[in-house]
C-alpha cells in the first residue's frame, strides 16, 4: 500500500512545516509499518517538508515538473531541480492541470520521461469527467490517457511508475467512486499493464476520507490512495494510513 497527500496550493510555510513535523513524530512511532507514505506540498514549501520529514521515511514530491530539462522557461521547475531539494516523486497530469491549464496527454508524457530521467517517480494521474463514464468511455480514456505516456516511455517504464486512477467527478467533490466501481477500472489497468505491472502501485484518488477508505482498500487492485482535502489534517490523513496498515 502507498498512501500520498496532495496538498495542492494550500497552507503557508509554518503549517506546511507543522503538518509535516505531526506526520514525521506519528511515523517515527510505526516504524514497522508495511505502507508507504509520500506527500506533495507546494514547491516552495518542499525544501521545508524535505528537512523536517528526513528521518520518517516519508517520501516528498513535487505536484509539478518541467518537461524540459533546463532553460529559458520562466516560472518552470525541472526535474533535476525536484530531486536536488529532495523530491524523490512527482505527481505527473493531475486532472486539474489537465483541465484548467490544458496539459494535454502528450505533455503529461513528456513530464512522466523527463521525472524518470532524473530518477524521480512519477505519479501519474488518470480519469474520466462524468460526461465520459456516462457515455460509457471510462476505460477507453484511462487507457488512452496511460498508453500517451507508454508511447513515450514504454510500458515496462509506466510499471516503474505509480498510477493514480482519479476520477475527475469525484475529486474534490465529496462524492467518491464506489470501492466496485474503482475496482474495475484499476483491474483494467493492471490487466493492461501485463506482468510487469503486477508490482505497479494503482492508487485511487477522489474525496477519499478516514470514512470512505476502508472499503476502498479491500478492493484487490486498490493499492492505496492519492488524498487531496483529507490530507491538509494530519489526524485524518493518518487515520487514513492506518486503515491502510490494516487492509
Ligand atoms: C486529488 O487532488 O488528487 C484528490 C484526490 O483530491 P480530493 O481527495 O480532495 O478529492
Amino acid at each position: 500500500m502507498l498512501i500520498a497527500g496532495n496538498w495542492k496550493m494550500n497552507g503557508s510555510l509554518a503549517k506546511a512545516a507543522d503538518l509535516a513535523e505531526c506526520l514525521a513524530q506519528q511515523r517515527l512511532n510505526r516504524i514497522k509499518s508495511n505502507v508507504r507514505v509520500a506527500v506533495f506540498p507546494p514547491a516552495v514549501h518542499l525544501p521545508i517538508v524535505v528537512h523536517r520529514l528526513q528521518q520518517a521515511r516519508i517520501y516528498v514530491g513535487a505536484q509539478d515538473v518541467s518537461a524540459h530539462t533546463d532553460g529559458a522557461f520562466t516560472g518552470e521547475l525541472s526535474a533535476s531541480m525536484l530531486a536536488d531539494v529532495g523530491c524523490s516523486m512527482v505527481l505527473v497530469g493531475h486532472s486539474e492541470r489537465r483541465a484548467r491549464l490544458h496539459e494535454s496527454n502528450r505533455e503529461a508524457a513528456n513530464k512522466y520521461a523527463a521525472a524518470q530521467a532524473s530518477g524521480l517517480t512519477p505519479v501519474l494521474c488518470v480519469g474520466e469527467t462524468l460526461a465520459e463514464r456516462d457515455a460509457g468511455h471510462t476505460s477507453e480514456v484511462v487507457e488512452g490517457q496511460i498508453s500517451a505516456v507508454a508511447e513515450q516511455v514504454g510500458w515496462e517504464n509506466v510499471c516503474l511508475g505509480v498510477i493514480a486512477y482519479e476520477p475527475v467527478w469525484a475529486i474534490g467533490t465529496g462524492i467518491t467512486a464506489s470501492p466496485q466501481q474503482a475496482q474495475d477500472v484499476h483491474a483494467g489497468i493492471r490487466q493492461r499493464l501485463g506482468d510487469a505491472g503486477e508490482q505497479t502501485y494503482i492508487l485511487y484518488g477522489g474525496s477519499v476520507n478516514a470514512e470512505n477508505a476502508q472499503a476502498l482498500f479491500a478492493q484487490e487492485d486498490v493499492d492505496g490512495g492519492l488524498i487531496g482535502g483529507a490530507a491538509l489534517q494530519a489526524a485524518e490523513f493518518l487515520r487514513i494510513i492506518q486503515l491502510a496498515e490494516e487492509a
